[in-house]
């Protein structure tokens, strides 16, 4: 099979890298070369890496890389069954980079986004024929993160989100059909795992070192929300933030924390700049929590109840089967257990106890349960 990849950036070179890998020749551009020369140096390094841990062999190594060619033009993607776009993320730029390309790739020729946040229908409804495009959502780093969010938009051919998950399949991965909704399954239901921790810094009830030393013993989480903030980057996770928020046609539930808006102004944006919520200098040394059973066992369960509520109201609302939103959230983001079924184990009621008692305090539409979660709670 031959897949055209455009943008070997962070993501394109990590698709190009699993498509690769799985036999498919793949066709790398990008509007900048000297981007496509230094990632593919890179994938050099990390297929050298494999084969030294003795992941991969010398020979398998080598033809992985064979089969990526790059290319200057993109003509060069006229013969491709998939194109995958995994360029910056503007719809303008995006929208013209798709009407080019219809031109070149013949009619059979499926094409897609990973965008993580632009309307799979907007692109869509702007090439000729609608029905060949559809949402392919990688996620950060593409090779070793399982998971994979297909999503159709209002005018995809309707075998084709079937069609795309068998193919991930033989790729290796773990791939969820979602609704084209803002931030599809998991950047919309994980909302919360930052929100409820800025806040609560925010609003002086935790440190950040306590609600990450929180999440991490009482949940299990491989990474507090500051620790994880300040590894997406701030500055990324703050503009995510923001999309959702706006296209849920500001929806208070998704409202954007001020602290966070600050630290990105400041440019702190986490490692990548050295320094964010923690420090990263080199003599630097990492806070350590004051401990406190009760405090932290409110603030996993008020981001818990959190989660697990956009959780059942995913469910309600069709976004995913209940299998795809468990797996969704253990395999894009690490989660330790599936939200839904944490919520049946700690109890449904206990959950909208929490929600009930957070909506009473603040009177804020922010904390109003799904109306799924009610009636789980009744059961
Ligand atoms: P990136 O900045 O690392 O790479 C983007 C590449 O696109 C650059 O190399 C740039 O030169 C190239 N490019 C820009 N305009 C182009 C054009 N008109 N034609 C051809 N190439 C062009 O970005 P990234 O992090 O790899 O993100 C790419 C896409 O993947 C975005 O839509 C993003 O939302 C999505 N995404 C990112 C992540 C992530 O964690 N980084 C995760 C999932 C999805």
């Amino acid at each position: 099979m031959k897949i055209g990849i455009i943008g070997s950036g962070t993501m394109g070179i990590g698709i190009a890298q699993v498509a690769a890998t799985s036999g498919c020749a793949v066709f790398l551009y990008d509007a900048n070369v000297a981007q496509t020369e230094k990632s593919l140096a890179n994938l050099r390094k990390v297929l050298d890496r494999l084969v030294e841990k003795q992941k991969i062999s010398a020979e398998k190594s080598e033809d992985i890389f064979n089969k990526i060619k790059p290319c200057t033009e993109l003509q060069d993607f006229k013969d491709c069954d998939l194109v995958i776009e995994a360029i910056i993320e503007n719809k303008e730029i995006k929208t013209k980079v798709f009407q080019n390309l219809e031109e070149i790739v013949s009619d059979e020729c499926i094409i897609s986004s990973n965008t993580s946040s632009i309307s799979i229908t907007s692109l869509s409804a702007e090439l000729k024929n609608p029905k060949r495009f559809i949402g392919i959502h990688f996620f950060n780093p593409a090779p070793l993160m399982p998971l994979v969010e297909v999503i159709p938009g209002l005018l995809t051919e309707k075998n084709l989100a079937e069609e795309i998950v068998t193919l991930m399949e033989s790729w290796g991965k773990i791939p969820v059909i979602a609704k084209d909704v803002p931030g599809f399954i998991v950047n919309r239901i994980a909302r919360p795992f930052y929100g409820e921790a800025l806040r609560m810094v925010e609003e002086n009830i935790a440190t950040p070192e306590q609600v990450d030393d929180a999440m991490r013993t009482l949940g299990n989480f491989k990474m507090g929300p500051f620790e994880l903030m300040d590894l997406i980057g701030i500055d990324i996770n703050f503009s995510v933030t923001k999309t959702v928020y706006a296209d849920y046609f500001f929806d208070p539930k998704y409202k954007p924390s001020l602290l966070q808006q600050r630290m990105s102004e400041a440019k702190l944006h986490g490692r990548k700049t050295g320094k964010g919520f923690y420090d990263y200098s080199e003599n630097a040394q990492k806070p350590v929590p004051e401990k406190d059973e009760e405090l932290y066992h409110e603030i996993f369960m008020r981001i818990l109840s959190m989660l697990i509520n956009e959780a059942v109201e995913a469910k309600r609302l069709g976004i995913a089967n209940d299998q795809a939103i468990e797996l969704a959230m253990q395999k894009g983001v690490n989660y330790p257990k599936g939200l839904l079924a944490w919520g049946k184990e700690i109890g449904y009621s206990t959950i909208s106890e929490t929600l009930q008692k957070m909506y009473g305090q603040y009177q804020e539409e922010r904390y109003r349960q799904s109306p799924l979660l009610r009636k789980m709670s009744n059961k």
